[in-house]
């Protein structure tokens, strides 16, 4: 009997945590070790302890605990030093993460060495057995010109793995970011984005056939539409899912109902992410270990979803 399916049974959250395991749906700003956040600040960040009607009360959040108060470079290095120390704890081996486009001049200086820096210099400092995929954020609401040219920094680094979408579903179409994604391509990274969080079945799948996504960023809603399964499934386009982030959210009633089960089932690649531990107290082993509590998926498939995230995700 493997260990890592003994400790799930057993409910040990400690010997679950020293398992390597991805994490490759994390917003670094939101990812950190709230012990060390605390050591470092003295400033307590409670995490959410009802679902959230709203993503506008996730932003209330935001602003309460992070907002003000790491809003400069130090505050920034500081946050990325705290994901890796949370990464660490939790057994994560490969972590993706990076900073929004807009972060560079707001805290790097318009430096795309200072930026690139700040994270591999904590991941040498902090966690060096862990793989950095490093990314680049997209906020979905940003006007296409401003991305534009914030990414003109970005473009020929050789040190970016993926590039991501996110924040609102509904603010732009999707097929309005088409020429960055081309170009994303044509730069090697790996293509990812945010649907189907609140968007529909049909969303996803426009998203990956338009931006030519090789991984979606929760794409729950897929769930409940037969045909986006088989294409996601023939396509294998990986869902990097969030499940206590979707049941906080209101996405999903309980843990026990979420989709992952039926996803996983159906032949799609799945993995089992933290998106915002400060938030939904959702670190990577906590998700596992509740994912078989609640009876969504077995201690084999939960194994099975754990050693996929960990191989290269390229082929
Ligand atoms: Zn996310």
């Amino acid at each position: 009997m493997d260990r890592f399916m003994d400790a799930l049974e057993q409910g040990n959250l400690e010997t679950l945590r020293k398992y390597p395991k991805a994490d490759l749906h994390n917003h670094f700003a939101l990812g950190g070790s709230r012990r060390f956040l605390y050591q470092a600040t003295g400033k307590k960040i409670e995490p959410l302890v009802h679902p959230l009607a709203s993503m506008a009360e996730m932003d209330q959040w935001s602003q309460k605990y992070i907002g003000q108060y790491f809003n400069s470079t130090e505050g920034r290095k500081l946050l990325i030093r705290a994901t890796f120390q949370q990464a660490k704890e939790d057994g994560v081996t490969v972590l993706e993460i990076g900073e929004d486009v807009w972060g560079l001049k707001e805290f790097f200086h318009n430096d795309i060495d200072e930026l690139v820096e700040s994270f591999t210099s904590a991941q040498r400092e902090i966690a060096p057995e862990i793989e950095l995929r490093l990314q680049i954020g997209l906020s979905r609401h940003c006007p296409i010109s401003y991305l534009e040219d914030c990414l003109s920094y970005f473009w020929g680094n050789k040190n970016f793995y993926s590039i991501d979408l996110y924040g609102d579903e509904f603010a732009q179409p999707i097929e309005n970011f088409k020429g960055i994604y081309r170009r994303a391509k044509k730069e090697g990274l790996r293509l990812k984005a945010h649907v189907g969080e609140w968007g529909t079945a049909k969303d996803i799948r426009t998203a990956v056939e338009e931006l030519e996504l090789d991984e979606v960023q929760h794409g729950i809603a897929a769930a409940g539409d037969e045909s986006v399964i088989r294409f996601l499934a023939e396509n294998k386009i990986r869902l990097n899912i969030t499940p206590m982030s979707n049941v906080l959210l209101g996405r999903v009633a309980d843990m026990a109902e979420h989709p992952i089960g039926k996803l996983y089932r159906s032949g799609i690649d799945v993995t089992i992410n933290s998106d915002d531990v400060l938030i939904f107290d959702s670190d990577v082993s906590k998700e596992y270990l509740q994912l078989y509590e609640a009876q969504c998926l077995t201690a084999e498939e939960l194994e099975n979803i754990r050693k996929n995230g960990l191989k290269p995700a390229m082929l």
